[in-house]
């Protein structure tokens, strides 16, 4: 059986809470990406730990992906869907609010998600916003010194084979964080909780025997 670990509410604000200040030292973004639906409540939280005396709140801004993988259906040629390495949009970023992309060419932003398993999700966000941005700076004629820098923020990663990968500057440059390193485990976050109070309980019960959620 897979192992489960709980995180609750105040696990995901303590490590937000943690993790701003490192974040700022290094990173300093000025846009949130949050992936959702995980990454929006972490991106929340951490937002108020970004904040910087006198500075403005970091906009949040969310994007929708899920992922599929096309499996043919053991009765015939209909093809079904079942978790795996297909990523489909549901949302992207608005651009009614961002403006046009140009506005993003030669920031720093923030990709938020709770948990990064096989990779694949945020190979495929950082693939599509860093085409996304690059056209835009192409199309204004600006040097590779504006490029946009993109950086990660999860709470979890599981320490695994991936499946997907990340840009070798991002990684090298420390723009890759998570707040902690798990192993192969099937973390339940309290927002998914369909009793929270049973979710908390559980998540006590381990930490009663030693096993702590957010250590
Ligand atoms: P990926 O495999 O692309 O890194 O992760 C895809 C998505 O699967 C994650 O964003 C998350 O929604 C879901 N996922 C993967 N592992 C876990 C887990 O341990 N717990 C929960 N709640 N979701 C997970």
């Amino acid at each position: 059986m897979v192992e489960k670990i709980y995180v609750t509410y105040n696990d995901v604000h303590k490590l937000c809470q943690e993790a701003g200040p490192k974040i700022l030292s290094t990173f300093q973004p000025q846009l949130m990406i949050a992936i959702g639906g995980g990454g929006y409540v972490p991106a929340r939280i951490l937002r108020s730990f970004l904040k910087q005396e006198g500075g403005p709140n970091i906009p949040i801004q969310a994007i929708g992906l899920s992922l599929y993988e096309s499996l043919p259906h053991i009765t015939g040629s209909t093809e079904v869907e079942v978790p795996g390495t297909k990523v489909t949009r549901t949302q992207w970023l608005d651009l009614s609010s961002l403006g046009q992309m140009e506005n993003l060419v030669g920031k720093n932003i923030l990709i938020v998600d709770e948990v990064d398993d096989t990779r694949t999700t945020l190979d495929y966000a950082v693939k599509e916003l860093e085409k996304d941005v690059e056209a835009a700076r192409i199309r204004m004629g600006l040097p590779e010194s504006e490029k946009t820098k993109f950086g990660i923020w999860v709470l979890h990663n599981k320490d695994k084979a991936k499946k997907g990968s990340l840009p070798t500057d991002m990684m090298e440059d420390g723009r890759y964080m998570a707040a902690r390193t798990v192993g192969d485990v099937w973390i339940c976050y309290p927002w998914e909780a369909t009793d929270i109070d049973e979710h908390d309980r559980l998540a006590a019960e381990a930490r009663k025997n030693g096993n702590p959620t957010s250590a």
